[in-house]
C-alpha cells in the first residue's frame, strides 16, 4: 500500500533570469514501512521536497497524496490538522521548545493533536523511555547533547503514531557517536514498520534505506532498491572505499 504519493511535484522560487526549480517534476511512491533515503548535493531541493511532502509549504504544480488523501489543495486547517496527527518531523537542528522540559516537548504534540494531559504524559514517558532517556525527562534541552536532543525531537515527532516521519539530515549536526545512536533509533523504527523518508548526507543512514533516491537540481536522477546489509553495496555505489 501507497502512504505517500507525489505527482509531477513542482516548486519554483524568483522569476525570470532568477527563476530556481527547486523541485522540477518529481514523482514518488513511498510504500507503507518502507524506508526511503534521499541524496543529493547542497542546494538540489531535498529541503523544499521534504517540506512539499509534509505540508510545510506547498507546490506550484503536482498532486501529494497522503493515504489516498490530496493534502497539496488541502484548506489551511485541514492540513495544519495533518501536520499535527499524520506526520512526524525530523530536523537537523532539532526544533525543541528551549524553555520547555524534555518530556514538555513530547508531550506538546499529543496535546495539540487534542489528547488529554494524561494521556499525552503517559505518551511521552513512554517514548522518551524507548529512545533511552527516561531518565532525562525532566531536563531542558539546553542540558542535553545533541544525540539527546534529537533522540527526543524524534520521540517527538512520533507521538502521535503518524502514517510518515520526514527527516531532515537529522544527523547533520550530531558527532560521530551520536549518529550512530540517532542511526540505531531509525533502523528500529524502520524494523518497527514505521514509513519513513529521511534527506541525508551520511552513507551509513542511507545504507539502512530500503530505497535510495539521489536528486540534482530538483530533479530526481537515479533510484536504487538496496537489500539488507548493503553499506559495501551503497559505498561502492557512492565512489568511496570500503
Ligand atoms: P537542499 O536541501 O538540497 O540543500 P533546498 O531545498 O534547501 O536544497 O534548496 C533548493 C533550491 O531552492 C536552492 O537553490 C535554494 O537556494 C532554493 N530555495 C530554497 N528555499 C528558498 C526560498 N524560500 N526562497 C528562494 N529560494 C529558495
Ligand atoms: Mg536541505
Amino acid at each position: 500500500m501507497t502512504v505517500l504519493r507525489a505527482r509531477n511535484l513542482q516548486k519554483h522560487y524568483g522569476k525570470g533570469d532568477g527563476l530556481v526549480r527547486a523541485v522540477d517534476h518529481v514523482d514518488l511512491d513511498v510504500a507503507a514501512g518502507e524506508t526511503v533515503a534521499v541524496m543529493g548535493p547542497s542546494g538540489c531541493g531535498k529541503s523544499t521536497l521534504l517540506h512539499l511532502l509534509g505540508g510545510l509549504d506547498r507546490p506550484n504544480e503536482g498532486e501529494i497524496l497522503l493515504n489516498g488523501r490530496r493534502i497539496d489543495n488541502a484548506s489551511e486547517n485541514a492540513l495544519a490538522r495533518t501536520r499535527r496527527t499524520d506526520i512526524g518531523f525530523v530536523f537537523q537542528s532539532f526544533h525543541l521548545m528551549e524553555e520547555l522540559t524534555a518530556v514538555e516537548n513530547v508531550e506538546l504534540s499529543a496535546l495539540m493533536a487534542g489528547h488529554s494531559p494524561r494521556a499525552s504524559r503517559r505518551r511521552a514517558r513512554q517514548l522518551l523511555d524507548e529512545v533511552g532517556l527516561a531518565d532525562r525527562a525532566q531536563f531542558l534541552p539546553s542540558a542535553l547533547s545533541g544525540g539527546q536532543r534529537q533522540r527526543i525531537a524524534v520521540a517527538r515527532a512520533l507521538c502521535n503514531e503518524p502514517l510518515v516521519v520526514l527527516a531532515d539530515e537529522p544527523t547533520g549536526n550530531l558527532d560521530s557517536a551520536a549518529t550512530i545512536d540517532v542511526l540505531q533509533l531509525f533502523e528500529q523504527l524502520h524494523e518497527r514498520g514505521q514509513t519513513l523518508v529521511i534527506v541525508t548526507h551520511d552513507a551509513r543512514i542511507a545504507a539502512t534505506a530500503d530505497r535510495l533516491l539521489t536528486m540534482r537540481d530538483g530533479a530526481v536522477v537515479d533510484e536504487t532498491r538496496l537489500t539488507g546489509g548493503t553499506t559495501g553495496q551503497l559505498g561502492a555505489l557512492l565512489g568511496f572505499e570500503e
